[in-house]
């Protein structure tokens, strides 16, 4: 069967009725396309967990500032479709800009805490563009499930606040990172480095490993951090947003000592102008 693709609220919404008729529960995957192997390890996810499984592929403009790659990001319709069919996903939900943003749109959705630290100081004005979208997409296609990749971890915390705070009626599910062959975490970004980036950019999660084992053996925080840091320069990455460990619930700071809590370690280092990020 060919993926039927919708385009406008009330499309989705007919074929989502008809399911609901059916009485079968339904999981949505939001992505912005450009679809790898981790947007595919999330529609596997939803088909486990749901009867019909809803892709939406949405650029989403007003989670990019200015300065952002918005016009360059890569887009990758057919390509994402041909994965998508062969994914057995049952529809995919393609809206236009104009359709999620009308004319005279004014309504923002933010999410204080979760939101603020890492991410939310890099790129102040993300978790809004996100919690926005997300929000709106959640209402349009009123899903049981919803997945969300542990690899934008932060942003899967920020989007289960607001789903417990707006009581939202979905469930929202974390999946694990799925990564190259070198352990980079898997990212549309990643077409942006160059062969040699390539290179330098398999080494994020092995430095990452080796600073959250020198905590989970009692290490300084703050040693674990420093050293990490520098390792990252050293490597060859160009800047570091962030290189910090923290509680894995409430993303609060831990340290300088040994850690308490849940510690989970995050990451945001540039190549060049590729902006990476991780998690673990
Ligand atoms: P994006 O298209 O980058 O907005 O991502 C769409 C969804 O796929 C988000 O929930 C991401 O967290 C998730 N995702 C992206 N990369 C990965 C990955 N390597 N492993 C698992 N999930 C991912």
């Amino acid at each position: 069967m060919t993926l039927p693709i919708v385009r406008s609220v009330a499309d989705l919404r007919a074929v989502v009725a008809g399911w609901r008729k059916a009485g079968l529960s339904v999981a949505l995957v939001p992505t912005m396309g450009a679809l790898h192997e981790g947007h595919l390890s999330l529609v596997r996810l939803a088909k486990a967990k749901a009867d019909r499984v809803i892709v939406t592929l949405f650029v989403n403009p007003t989670q990019f500032a200015p300065h952002e790659d918005f016009d360059t990001y890569p887009r990758s319709e057919e390509t994402d479709v041909a994965l998508l069919q062969e994914a057995k996903c049952d529809l995919l939900y393609a809206p236009t800009a104009a359709v999620m943003y009308g004319p005279g749109f004014a309504t923002g959705i933010s999410v204080s805490g979760v939101s603020e630290p890492l991410d939310g100081l890099a790129r102040p004005h993300f978790f809004g563009g996100v919690a926005t979208v997300v929000a709106k997409l959640l209402i349009q296609a009123g899903p049981d499930i919803a997945i969300f990749g542990e690899k934008d971890y932060q942003q899967l915390q920020v989007i289960k606040r607001m789903v417990v705070d707006l009581d939202l009626p979905v469930t929202i599910l974390g999946a694990p990172t799925a990564r190259a062959k070198d352990g980079l975490a898997l990212s549309s970004r990643n077409a942006y480095l160059t062969p040699a980036q390539r290179k330098v950019a398999g080494q994020l999660n092995l430095v990452m490993a080796k600073a959250a084992e020198a905590v989970a053996k009692g290490g300084a925080i703050s040693d674990a951090e420093a050293q990490g840091y520098a390792a990252l320069l050293a490597e060859g990455f160009d800047r570091i947003d962030y290189f910090e460990f923290r509680d894995a619930l409430d993303l609060r700071r831990l340290g300088p000592g040994p850690a308490e809590g849940e510690p989970r370690l995050f990451a945001a280092a540039w190549l060049g102008k590729t902006r990476l990020i991780d998690n673990g």
